[in-house]
């Protein structure tokens, strides 16, 4: 269902997830008069903290959906891995942004990757691999060191094995445990990016400035903002973006994620929602990711995605949270925790905004 008309401030947002992506859009909606309502299951939900209601149920529990619907006027999740039905149940009653097509698509890495090339849009080499068989026959296709991945529920690298040249394809399917899955080829790229763009109900489409992206053991750890690119790879950048938001009729934030390579700008994942890439736009733009997110699926008009400064976003995992106090003392530094109950190593417990304000 589309929304029919902007929200007025005092609307309610509904969104699926009760995690630190949802803690900052409900903080962002309420600067702008709107409330949150967020619907998760049982767990360390912080975003409850902050938000106008909740609704702590299953996501398969149609009851509890249904008061959830009858309670908020357009419904948004925080994380792609809602079922399928949970979406459909809801986009049924009212405006879901991102729709369900956007889900569809995100959720299994083979749809994924086969509609990016159908745009003509780079990508790795890649394969789908069903058993011991289409593995040896996948890497054959994409020659050379390969990473294999489970078509669906993977995230920080979760899900994920690296095959050498040599290995023995029997083995390895019977290691990684069998599921459903594709073969990509390792990439030889010089910079991870990230394009974090936003798209309106009406098309309206505004990007921010590219961020550059490290990882550690496949989990983020540093955006630096702006990403030593040439303007030629921000300007593909963009435009991958905006070629996959305008097919997909995108309503939302997206996260695109990109490898820099001497052959150009290739993508390696998309995520249909705010993305960890963004969190410095909270402290050196305008209007933040989130802001952003709330105003595209409401119906406001985009905000400006202007940079006013430089910055380098560094996640705090595990028990790095527990420096906050030296963190908080730190100059031109913005302090973001989430107000996670329990600490787990390489767990996202908060993040560091460090500001190079831009000289006029
Ligand atoms: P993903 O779960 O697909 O987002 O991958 C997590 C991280 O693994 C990426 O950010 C890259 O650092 C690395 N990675 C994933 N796929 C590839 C690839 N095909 N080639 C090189 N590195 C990759």
């Amino acid at each position: 269902m589309r929304l029919a008309q902007p929200l007025p401030p005092g609307s309610v947002i509904g969104i699926l997830g009760g995690g630190q992506l949802g803690r900052m859009l409900a903080l962002a909606a309420a600067r702008l008069g709107l409330k949150c309502h967020i619907y998760a299951p049982k767990g360390d939900n912080p975003a409850f903290d902050v938000a106008f209601a909740h609704t702590e149920a299953p996501y398969d529990d149609p009851p509890a959906l249904e008061a959830f619907a009858d309670a908020i006027d357009v419904v948004t999740y925080e994380f792609e891995n809602v079922p399928a039905e949970t979406a459909a149940f809801l986009g049924e009653r009212l405006p879901l942004a991102p729709g369900a097509e956007v889900l569809a698509i995100t959720q299994d890495r083979l749809t994924e990757k086969s509609f990016l090339s159908e745009l003509g849009i780079g990508v790795a080499p890649f394969a789908a691999v069903d058993d011991e068989f289409s593995l040896e026959w996948a890497l054959g296709k994409v020659s050379g060191p390969a990473i294999l991945k489970t078509r669906r529920l993977g995230y920080d690298g979760k899900g994920q094995l690296r095959i050498e040249a040599g290995d023995d394809p029997a083995a390895v399917w019977v290691n990684f445990g069998g599921a459903p899955s594709i073969v990509e080829r390792v990439v030889a790229f010089e910079k991870e990016i990230s394009v974090i763009a936003a798209r309106g109900w009406d098309g309206a489409f505004a990007a921010y400035d590219v961020p550059e992206n490290e990882h550690e053991d496949h989990i983020l750890r540093r955006s630096t903002v702006p990403a030593k690119i040439t303007p030629e790879d921000a300007r593909a950048a963009h435009a991958i973006a905006r070629t996959i938001t305008t097919k997909l009729d995108y309503v939302g934030i997206i996260g695109v994620e990109m490898f820099v390579t001497q052959e150009g700008v290739l993508v390696n994942e998309i995520a249909p929602r705010v993305h960890n890439s963004g969190h410095w736009t909270i402290d050196a733009c305008l209007v933040s990711q989130f802001e952003q997110h709330i105003r595209a699926i409401a119906g406001w008009p985009l905000g400006d995605p202007f940079r006013y400064s430089d910055v380098v976003m560094t996640n705090l995992l595990g028990d790095e949270a527990a420096g906050w106090s030296t963190l908080a003392s730190r100059p031109l530094t913005a302090l973001h925790l989430y107000g996670k109950a329990e600490s787990r190593p390489g767990r996202k417990m908060g993040h560091v905004n460090r500001l190079t304000p831009r000289q006029p």
